[in-house]
């Protein structure tokens, strides 16, 4: 890359699962890489290896509190992820969507800075049009045990707009669907680590509800493809766009898969399932071919092989660059 073209890009969660893609990824493309975290969910880990390039830079930082650095684009993905921790402490998963936003977007607006605000299909709430097009305004319950993650997402959506509107800013919002890969915390609670971990421990993989609720699964590769194609989409262009893939799946289809894949002996049981989980969920993503060019190519079956080997190795000590 020839130097005018090399940025100094700031990752905010970039110690997370996908933050932590991106980061490898940023640096790849030869970029800078500043990476802010205050390590609630996100590890040192996951970035270790990072730490010995030279262009890769780590701030332990709270983005609900303000933050004065210069750069030239901004990945605004701090927030847990998982229901599991986003509530454990529900006050502060919104500040961190909403303070963060507001933070991030006024450090975009002094350094004048391309800013890109990781949302989620989660804004569509248990949707009610399927599958979700970027038109539908969705179906939420306000007050709920999700709301806290749902409309702290939501409210980041309308601070993102709103800065465009008034500032001029040049904002980028990508609702994510379920991603998925290698580096997700075993043990954060969500679907693909839970019954990967179940599965190689050949244990009852769990089921909440009936198993009947879709969700579709998006490989880590290809979303983090998305997130430098939407970042890099004329100025005109804001979305939001869903990034995901339409491959729709219940989860005893997904229990299934995994204990095949992975040569398990695993029964399966079912526990109840929590208020407000969502009962389907399928991104169309006319929008991000037609837009962005972009589409997902790994296949379920390859993208689970490539996580269940790497939680293998993780189970087998073989790694000592990634989360323990
Ligand atoms: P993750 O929990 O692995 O990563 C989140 C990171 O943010 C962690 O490193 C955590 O320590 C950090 N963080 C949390 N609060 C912070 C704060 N106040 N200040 C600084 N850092 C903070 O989750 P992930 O799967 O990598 O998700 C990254 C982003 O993508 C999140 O914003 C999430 O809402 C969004 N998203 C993810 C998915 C998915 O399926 N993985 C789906 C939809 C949206
Ligand atoms: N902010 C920041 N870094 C900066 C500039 C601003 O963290 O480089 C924070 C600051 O806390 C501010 C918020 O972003 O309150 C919003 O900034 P903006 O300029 O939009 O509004 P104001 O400063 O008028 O509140
Ligand atoms: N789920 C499950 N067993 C688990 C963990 C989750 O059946 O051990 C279900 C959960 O109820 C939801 C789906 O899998 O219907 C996806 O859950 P996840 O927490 O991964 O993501 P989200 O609900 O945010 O889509």
């Amino acid at each position: 890359m020839k130097e005018a073209d090399s940025k100094r890009i700031l990752v905010t969660g970039g110690a997370g699962f996908l933050g932590s893609h991106l980061c490898e990824y940023l640096l790849a493309q030869g970029h800078d890489v500043l990476c802010v975290d205050n390590f609630y969910t996100g590890t040192k880990r996951n970035i270790a290896r990072l730490l010995r390039h030279p262009r890769f830079e780590l701030m332990r930082h709270d983005v609900t509190f303000p933050l004065y650095v210069e750069v030239d684009e901004i990945y605004n993905l701090a927030c847990p992820a998982s229901p599991v921790h986003y509530q454990n402490d529900p006050v502060q998963t919104t500040k961190t969507s909403v303070h963060g936003a507001i933070n991030m977007l006024g450090l975009a607006k002094r350094v004048k800075a391309r800013i890109l605000q990781a949302s989620t299909s989660e804004v569509y709430g248990d949707p009610q049009m399927h599958p979700q097009s970027e038109h539908y305004w969705g179906h939420v319950n306000p007050i709920g045990i999700r709301s806290c993650y749902d409309e702290g997402k939501r409210c980041a959506e309308t601070l993102f707009m709103d800065y465009r509107r008034q500032h001029k800013l040049n904002v980028k919002i990508a609702r994510i669907f379920n991603t998925y890969g290698p580096r997700m915390h075993p043990n954060d609670g969500r679907v693909v680590s839970n019954f990967i971990m179940q599965a190689l421990n050949d244990e009852p993989l769990t089921i909440y509800g009936d198993g009947s609720q879709t969700r579709s699964f998006c490989y880590v590769d290809d979303l983090i493809r998305g997130f430098d194609l939407l970042m890099r989409s004329a100025d005109g262009f804001c979305g939001p766009v869903n990034l995901g893939n339409p491959g729709e799946y219940t989860m005893l289809q997904l229990a299934e898969r995994i204990i095949a894949l992975s040569g398990s002996r695993s029964s399966i049981v079912f526990r109840p399932l929590p208020s407000d989980d969502p009962t389907r969920r399928r991104p169309d993503i006319t929008l991000a071919r037609t837009v962005l060019g972009w589409e997902p190519t790994v296949e379920l079956d390859e993208g689970l092989s490539r996580t269940i080997d790497y939680f293998r190795q993780l189970r087998a000590g073989e790694r000592d660059d990634e989360v323990t």
